[in-house]
């Protein structure tokens, strides 16, 4: 029987993750993505446990665990020390955590998932695929390399895997599609010690300032030097709100 080939496009997290589970079911699978180089973007961010548990089918669980940061629950002080949010994964169950990771890490960690299965991925580096052509048989990839030639191939199945900001999934899909009115601001530190290290941070000012520090474990190429994520955030009570809530 022929093994289906699979395109995805986008080597984010998202892409990522689903070549090495499609691999590692014996599909084939090509990667396409915009970037010529995997250079991760942005700080630190905070992983569910459902994100977890897709690293540990990956096999890379331990792996990510030892460099990322254990995050045990979320809290979220209002400017006279009041806690406005007090949420710790326990009380959805003994096992759950969460785990901060520097982006850096997280691409690392599931580009091992990715190298497990080198025979069966193929990468195209600095491939913009602008189009899609489907047919009951197959679907075509349509764009242009690093070099701006037009590329044109047929795959049995495509993965769109590039992003908020894509233009090729089909828009019947797509039910909410507008920039988020609010923006944040990060930098990484050394491992900040006032605070417990397993909590995420926030400190709220009136409705519409938020500071927080994320536990964020450390990089591959310094895994002795613990980081902690410090972003600043503007935004309205009710929406931090729901994103805090949300977040556990
Ligand atoms: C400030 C901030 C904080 C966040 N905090 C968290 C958090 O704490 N926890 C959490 O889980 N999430 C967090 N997120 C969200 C998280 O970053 C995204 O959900 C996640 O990165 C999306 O992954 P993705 O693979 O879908 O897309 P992306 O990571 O955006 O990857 C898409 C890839 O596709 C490529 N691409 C784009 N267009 C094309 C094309 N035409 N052809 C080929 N390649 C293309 C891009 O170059 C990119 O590499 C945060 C996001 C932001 C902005």
């Amino acid at each position: 029987m022929k093994t289906l080939h699979f395109a995805i496009i986008g080597a984010g997290t998202a892409g990522l993750a689903t070549a090495a589970l499609l691999a590692r079911q014996g599909f084939q699978v090509s990667i396409f993505e915009k970037a010529q180089h995997l250079d991760p973007v942005g700080a630190g961010l905070l992983l569910q446990p459902a994100g977890l548990a897709v690293f540990e089918h990956l096999g890379v669980l331990e792996h990510a665990c030892q460099l990322g940061a254990k995050v045990t629950g979320l809290e979220g002080q209002l400017a006279d020390g009041r806690l406005l949010v007090n949420s710790h994964y326990h009380e959805a169950g003994n096992h759950y955590t969460g785990l901060g990771i520097h982006r850096a890490t997280l691409c690392h960690v599931l580009q091992t998932a990715v190298n497990q299965h080198r025979d069966a991925i193929t990468w195209y580096m600095g491939y913009d695929i602008q189009q899609l052509q489907e047919s009951p048989e197959q679907v075509r990839l349509i764009g242009q390399d690093a070099q701006q030639h037009p590329f044109d191939a047929a795959f049995d199945a495509v993965i769109v895997a590039n992003g908020a900001r894509s233009q090729l999934r089909p828009s019947a899909w797509v039910k909410i599609d507008q920039p988020y009115p609010w923006g944040a601001a990060w930098t990484i530190v050394p491992e900040c010690q006032q605070f417990n290290r397993e909590i995420l941070h926030q400190f709220y000012d009136t409705s519409q300032i938020m500071i927080g520090i994320l536990p964020t474990g450390a990089i591959p190429t310094a895994p002795e030097q613990r980081l902690s994520s410090v972003f600043w955030s503007w935004l309205c009570c009710t929406k931090l709100f729901l994103r805090a809530s949300s977040a556990i």
